[in-house]
């Protein structure tokens, strides 16, 4: 099984975020906030880390004050935190290895996405950066580029759906995918704001649109190139979810959020090498598509936190595999304007919203990428 030090840990995370009750932040005097949070604050810095919790699908922070600005990532010690599991008496280790502007606390200071190693230095259960990194070490020279569409759906912290009616539904489907107005677009701030705050942080977020589901919202980020893509990933995830607290709501990856007739929640892959991207490239495109037809259930094995029961309630179905151009029903999706130009890149569609980008990426590398660089 060439995925198995990918294979993810398998618990419930979304069931603890939905039944949140803290609203506590938002509420907050933000006048008095605002004097505190500009007083000078000398030559200090402060270095806030971030880290993927144990269930693989939570964030976690803490900060601590350095003497200096950092300027590169190697200017930020190692640190530690308690362990992530029961009964929390072994230390793990926070290895920086990104760093971005923060946007809350605003410059000098730093967000700082991390790895998590056990105290022996092997990597945590929660940790498939580590796996992923050696494969894109591997197949550096196609220049791979992912850019994924992050799919989120906002929650009152009664984990109730954002601005839905409390008795009853909103009207059906139909009029809310990429809409405007007050009936349509529910929470725009904080799409809008969350797409502010990543591109201060330097995270190369592409774009943003209003979702099929009322309260549904997408954001892009891309291309990265190899490990860059869960990196930038997993920190714009951050944003939302530290945006979200100043605004009193939460938002839930959950693939399927709603059930009934309201669209789930996915996080599509867009894929290309050097080789897809050049003249008659399109070649290269179908040539990965056949491997990803006969690796289609390990995929479906790692495009979910819970190998595969998320996406069961997602897809219409997680045991068909179809390919198709200009065709939005289908596994993968080659877009329209590439097999017009023969050449570009080719759309993954079954990663569920609370994928993990370090894995979907490594499984990417390994099926379409491994044995052409060999
Ligand atoms: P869709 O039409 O599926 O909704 P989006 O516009 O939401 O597409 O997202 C397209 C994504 O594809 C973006 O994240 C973008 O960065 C990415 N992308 C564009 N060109 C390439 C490429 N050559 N290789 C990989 N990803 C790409
Ligand atoms: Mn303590
Ligand atoms: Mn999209
Ligand atoms: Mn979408
Ligand atoms: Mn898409």
């Amino acid at each position: 099984d060439p995925f198995s030090s990918v294979t993810p840990v398998s618990v419930q995370p979304e069931k603890n975020r939905r039944e949140g009750k803290a609203i506590i932040s938002s509420r907050l005097n933000k006048f008095l906030q605002k004097r505190y949070l500009s007083l000078p604050q000398g030559d200090f810095c402060q270095a806030t880390y971030v880290w993927i919790a144990y269930c693989g699908v939570d964030l976690c922070s803490k900060t601590r004050t350095m003497d200096f600005e950092p300027k590169t990532i190697a200017d930020i010690p190692e640190w530690d935190i308690s362990g992530q599991i029961e009964p929390f008496t072994t230390e793990m280790l926070l290895i920086p290895v990104c760093m971005f502007r923060d946007p809350f606390l605003l410059d000098p200071n730093k967000l700082v996405l991390c790895e998590v190693l056990k105290h022996t230095r092997e990597p945590a259960e929660s940790n498939h950066r580590n796996s992923c990194n050696k494969i894109m070490e591997k197949v550096k020279e196609l220049h791979p580029w992912f850019g994924m569409e992050q799919e989120y759906t906002l929650l009152g912290v009664d984990g109730h759906p954002f601005g839905w009616p409390r008795l009853g539904f909103p009207k059906p489907q139909g009029p809310y995918n990429c809409s405007v107005g007050a009936d349509r677009a529910f929470g725009r701030d904080i799409a809008e704001c969350h797409y502010k705050a990543c591109l201060y942080a330097g995270i190369k977020i592409s774009g943003t649109n209003a979702e099929a589901m009322p309260s549904q919202w997408e954001f892009q980020v891309g291309p990265c190139e190899g490990i860059e893509m869960g990196d930038h990933l997993w920190m714009a995830r951050f944003l939302l979810h530290r945006v979200c607290e100043d605004f009193g709501v939460v938002a839930t990856l959950d693939p399927k959020p709603m059930t009934g007739d309201w669209n789930g929640a996915g996080c599509h892959i867009n894929v290309s090498t050097v080789q897809m991207r050049a003249e008659r490239g399109i070649e290269h495109i179908e040539k990965a598509i056949e491997k990803l037809r006969k690796r289609h259930a390990e995929h479906i094995r790692v495009y979910d936190p819970n190998a595969g029961e998320d996406n069961k309630r997602r897809l219409p179905s997680i045991h068909d595999f179809s390919a198709g151009v200009a065709n939005r029903r289908v596994s993968i999706r080659i877009p329209y304007r590439v097999a017009q130009n023969k050449c570009g890149y080719f759309e993954d569609r079954r990663p569920a919203a609370n994928c993990d980008p370090y894995v979907v990426t490594f499984a990417m590398a390994c099926t379409c990428m491994l044995e052409e660089e060999e």
